[in-house]
């Protein structure tokens, strides 16, 4: 590990965002280092092992969106697994009040220790997007969420957006199929009450990131989400 503070500096960088790209930073990102490593071994939270791979894939990844999210906002992050992009938006982004949702316990078991242990301020919260977003202590909550490799655009907007308050943002952190899911998702995103306003695409190493970030302009009208089995049989 004694070589983590170069590499990190070195790939932030290469990659942006540069702001992050200091020995501070980069020892925050190595004590988190160390305690996925750990908990990676008893379950699995990443496929993603090599050093330099994390700090490319995940963390340059998380921070690329760090400017996407509004100062000072309630943010929840929908199927955050392992951590991500909570972990990493909670160090960078003190201003921010995070809670992490994901639908498997075990996995906020993790990131609720990681947090503690590096000193960030996360609330974990288990269960389905698709039941919570009925729930009207979650619903238009939230001035900003987050989804980072959940699912379908389509999918994913019925699940995130009744989170969001009005004037909010839904950030659909995508993969190269991006441009493709958001073409398919105009319909899902109009009855749902969100506009797209912004389309950022990155490059790091050999992947190619879209960052989706949508507003939400209108209140989403009270049928949506819809039962789980209905959102994936028919998708908006
Ligand atoms: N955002 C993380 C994890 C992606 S894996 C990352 O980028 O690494 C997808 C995660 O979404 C899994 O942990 C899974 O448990 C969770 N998930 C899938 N469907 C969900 C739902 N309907 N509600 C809440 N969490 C869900």
């Amino acid at each position: 590990m004694n070589d983590f503070t170069p590499t990190f500096i070195e790939i932030l960088g290469a990659c942006g965002p540069k702001q992050f790209a200091d020995a501070p930073t980069a020892a925050r990102f190595e004590a988190l280092t160390a305690l996925l490593a750990d908990a990676n071994r008893k379950m699995n939270l990443t496929a993603i092992t090599d050093e330099r791979e994390i700090i490319l894939k995940h963390y340059a990844d998380c921070l690329l969106c760090a400017d996407l999210i509004p100062q000072g906002a309630r943010l929840l992050d929908v199927g955050c697994g392992g951590g991500f992009p909570t972990l990493p938006l909670a160090i960078v982004r003190p201003d921010l009040e995070i809670t992490a949702l994901d639908a498997t316990a075990k996995k906020l078991t993790f990131v609720k220790t990681a947090a503690d242990a590096l000193g960030l301020r996360v609330r974990t919260v288990a269960g389905r997007a698709e039941e919570l977003g009925r729930d009207q202590a979650f619903r238009a909550r939230f001035d900003a969420v987050t989804a980072r490799a959940v699912a379908e655009l389509r999918v994913l907007a019925e699940w995130c957006l009744p989170f969001v308050r009005v004037g909010g943002v839904f950030l659909a952190m995508k993969g190269s199929a991006g441009e493709e899911e958001l073409a398919s998702a105009q319909n899902a995103l109009r009855l749902l009450g969100g506009d797209v306003e912004k389309v950022e695409e990155h490059t790091l190493g050999e992947a190619r990131r879209i960052n989706i970030l949508i507003r939400k302009r209108r209140e989403t009208p009270g049928v949506y989400p819809r039962r789980n089995a209905q959102i994936k049989k028919s998708p908006l």
